[in-house]
């Protein structure tokens, strides 16, 4: 790709959203859907009979607004509620050369897709072709494999809980485990950390918490631009008194100052300050920060015993207070000041702050979680958390957000390669149908998989696998050794033009289109990052008359491959559950724990929430019934001289691997993408100067120079010795290889690299 370098850098902003937001929001929605449509589908999103958002995974709160999207919500349906299509002439003029040389954000701009489109093995395009054609060649390719683990079968955060379930079901009664999913490269880390250490790997608190919370720190993470509306939750937990603290290498606007447009004060006065303290970390401190501050809490507690720790809730429900206590004790002070970059008077200040308050919020995103040591990190927040019985009490919690939409109920479905024995034999159970038992693959694994030439096929239920996941010019020539790829898509990225021998192009139904079958218009439901499940209805004509939805789509794909394998179609009745979605609602009553009565309860004005022992009830699912306080060693990143610590980051005008536009608003980089923010000292340490062109080299142990080139160098106030470039571009820099200890997340936080000039 040609370096896109920004046309102008200014400094940060210091605050979020204010006019500026509904600017950015409403004009864009205008122009690209035009009035009309743009009140229709803004004022149903994140409402009862509207659809949700298809964008990150922040929770509505009960009491609703007219208007309950935020600036990026808005962009994100702009972009799908485009009525711009990829016509028929589009692929004649179009051949996958060219489409190979096109960025994210200019394939995202040529519109829906409406028509199934093939490769054919040896041609250089794309056709259209028929549903049947689609169906049946999906019927000959993966009905002919010799294995079933020859194939993987990818899920992105925005289907449906109805989508996901089917396709889990599909995979398995076609007998794989490979269900790669987007999750494997965000929050595994979490759901790995709080799985072994309090039994359930998902957030321990509701939305009201927020407001119920004295202290709310937030790590790792830039609601500003990743969850907009948490803002505004944010704003009501400072209006009711509580303090917040900020853990980032960047100081994010959204951190800082929120100006709530829907507020008076928003509009036309200075907002709220959000942090009462930043703690500008530097990469890879964050573990030894936490140590740091439970060692704090702990000498407070042996300076006045019985005052500090909960101990009433330590010995009913959890274990491992002596270990962590002895292994703290010899905690190295010198060792955390370097690894955080921090002095001991700020972190004495977040001890005070956490000890004073009486419910504390620890939230984080993928500034923890795409680190090597990414889970025992996580396991530190819990072990702070535990230690004053921070979890399962009002306003108090762990609170992992999630990015997209609907990835955390797509996992509750079952999208999950290595799903435990009780929701297997659910399966079979239901369906009457032996499912394989053996782990399958993740996605780091099915990209390792394609490239030893185990995967053969590769179906993607959305998302841009090769635009997400790590080193991609490994994952791009693993794509191409594949004798299949299949995407089900709404929009063009470069999933669609890396692809294998033979390539399909499945179009489907957005979350603003009405989604008809043949017993009438349905709905679908979605969980968000608090355990909130609910419906979401589609409210717009569809963009195109041949799109099918996704349940639609897989149901088919279903009986068409099953048809071809050896055992025969089977006994699941996939047309009924196509034909009406109640139906696979009522199988997810039957096979999904806590989703019993499942049609019943997603009527309901707001759903329902899922059952969780350690939020609900103090009641942690572990083997022994306990939380587990851990003992995790700490082993800061080295970074050797002359060379800085990278990041990836996303700019305010982006969604996951989705380009709105070319701009960063809040950091002041406008009109190209080819950064990298350094902090002025380094800048001039390193010999450069703001504005000078650089090759952004990585630097790892299989000695592979990988290199991101023509950055331009933003001097700019990050933590010392820290940069960031962003995602996905960056992704060339991470081997495959480079993942979190147990989550195999990539490792795309605190990369070890040197900058060369141009
Ligand atoms: S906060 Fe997230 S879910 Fe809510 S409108 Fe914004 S992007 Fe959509």
């Amino acid at each position: 790709m040609t370096p896109d370098r920004p046309k102008e850098t200014r400094p940060p902003k210091q605050w979020a959203a204010g006019v500026p937001g509904v600017v950015h929001a409403l004009v864009p929605a205008v122009r690209g859907m035009g009035p009309a449509r743009s009140a229709k589908l803004l004022l149903s999103m994140n409402h009862r009979d509207g659809f949700d958002c298809m964008s990150c995974a922040w929770p509505d709160p009960d009491r609703r607004k007219p208007a309950e999207f935020c600036e990026n919500g808005a962009k994100a349906v702009t972009w799908e509620a485009t009525p711009l299509v990829v016509d028929a002439q589009f692929w004649a003029d179009h051949p996958l050369d060219d489409l190979r040389t096109r960025s994210e954000h200019w394939l995202g701009q040529q519109g829906r897709l409406v028509e199934p489109v093939h490769k054919a093995a040896g041609s250089d395009r794309y056709v259209p072709v028929s549903w049947d054609e689609a169906f049946a060649i999906l019927g000959d390719r993966l009905g002919g494999l010799d294995d079933p683990d020859q194939a993987a079968f990818y899920t992105s955060g925005r289907a449906s809980n109805e989508a996901a379930f089917v396709y889990q079901l599909f995979a398995r009664a076609f007998g794989t485990n490979n269900l790669p999913d987007c999750s494997n490269m965000c929050h595994e880390s979490t759901g790995a950390a709080l799985g072994e250490t309090i039994g359930v790997g998902k957030a321990t608190i509701t939305y009201d918490d927020f407001a119920r919370a004295d202290l709310i720190v937030i790590m790792g993470q830039n609601p500003g631009t990743n969850h907009p509306r948490m803002l505004t939750a944010l704003e009501e937990a400072k209006e009711n008194g509580a303090s917040m603290v900020a853990v980032n290498p960047l100081p994010e606007a959204g951190l800082m100052r929120y100006k709530n447009p829907q507020t008076v004060r928003g509009l036309a006065g200075r907002g709220t300050q959000l942090a009462d303290q930043f703690l500008q970390i530097r990469l890879g401190g964050d573990m030894a920060l936490l140590q740091a501050v439970s060692r704090r809490v702990l000498d407070a507690e042996a300076a006045a015993p019985g005052t500090v720790l909960d101990h009433a809730f330590l010995d009913a429900h959890t274990s491992g207070l002596a270990e962590l206590t002895a292994h703290l004790a010899d905690l190295d002070e010198e060792a955390v000041l370097t690894a955080t970059g921090l002095t001991s008077a700020e972190i004495d200040e977040l001890a005070q702050r956490y000890v004073r308050a009486e419910r504390v919020i620890v939230t984080w995103a993928m500034g923890l979680t795409q680190h090597t040591k990414a889970v025992p990190t996580i396991k530190e927040i819990v072990n702070l958390l535990l230690l004053r019985g921070n979890i399962g009490r009002p306003g108090a919690g762990a609170s992992p957000i999630r990015g997209h939409s609907n990835v955390q109920g797509d996992r509750t479905m079952g999208i999950w390669e290595q799903m435990p024995p009780e929701f297997l034999d659910a399966l079979e159970a239901e369906f009457g149908i032996p499912v394989p038992r053996e782990h399958g693959l993740d996605t780091v694994g099915t990209v390792e998989g394609m490239a030893a030439g185990r995967v053969r096929a590769l179906v993607a239920l959305g998302g841009n696998l090769v635009g997400a996941v790590s080193d991609t010019a490994a994952a791009e020539e693993a794509l191409g050794r594949t004798d299949l790829t299949v995407q089900i898509s709404t929009k063009l990225n470069r999933s669609h033009a890396v692809v294998g021998r033979e390539a399909l192009i499945l179009p489907t139904l957005g979350r603003t289109e009405i989604d008809r079958q043949a017993s009438g218009e349905q709905l679908v439901t979605v969980e968000d990052t608090v355990c909130a499940v609910h419906a979401s209805r589609g409210k717009v004509e569809p963009v195109g008359p041949a799109l099918l939805s996704e349940v639609a789509i897989v149901t088919r794909m279903a009986r068409a491959v099953l048809a071809a394998r050896p055992g025969g179609p089977g006994p699941v009745d996939w047309a009924a559950m196509e034909r009406d979605y109640d139906v696979v609602r009522e199988h997810i009553a039957r096979v999904v724990p806590g989703c019993e009565d499942y049609n019943a309860k997603v009527r309901r004005t707001h759903g329902f929430r899922l059952p969780h022992g350690p939020r609900d009830s103090r009641t942690f699912p572990t083997p022994d019934g306990r939380a587990h306080l851990t003992v995790n060693e700490l082993a800061p990143v080295v970074c050797p001289p002359g060379r800085l610590l990278l990041q990836t980051i996303r700019s305010h005008d982006q969604f996951n691997t989705t380009i709105y536009r070319r701009d960063d608003r809040y950091r002041g980089i406008k009109g190209g993408r080819s950064v990298v923010l350094v902090h002025p000292d380094d800048v001039a340490e390193l010999g450069l100067a703001d504005g000078a062109t650089v090759d952004v080299h990585s630097e790892y142990a299989d000695g592979v120079d990988r290199v991101l080139r023509g950055q331009r160098v933003v001097a700019y106030p990050t933590a010392r010795g820290c940069a960031a470039a962003y995602f996905p571009e960056a992704n060339v820099l991470v081997p495959l290889g480079a993942t979190a200890e147990t989550s195999r997340t990539p490792v795309s936080k605190a990369v070890v690299v040197r900058l060369e000039p141009v």
